[in-house]
């Protein structure tokens, strides 16, 4: 497991829940308060804020490996 803070355009990641199509599997096009996101799978554009693509992201691929990222969101949980 790792901890990510920091996302890079082409950034290749997977998220809690797959596209409709049925990859998941996305490539970070935009990086900023929102984020765009390209499906591998079909190639729809989908924008996720900051906030929701953090707690929706769970894996990113470095080299040929998939890493499982963790994020602390205790205030957030509360919410929820
Ligand atoms: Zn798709």
């Amino acid at each position: 497991m790792a901890q990510r803070l920091h996302y890079e355009t082409g950034d290749h990641i997977t998220l809690k829940k797959g596209h409709p199509c049925g990859a998941n599997h996305w490539e970070i096009q935009r990086v900023g308060v929102d984020m765009k996101l390209g499906c591998q799978g079909c190639g729809k554009i989908v924008w996720l804020s900051r906030i929701e693509f953090e707690r929706r992201v769970r894996k990113i691929r470095v080299g040929e490996k998939w890493i499982a990222i963790v994020h602390h969101h205790p205030e957030e949980e509360n919410e929820e």
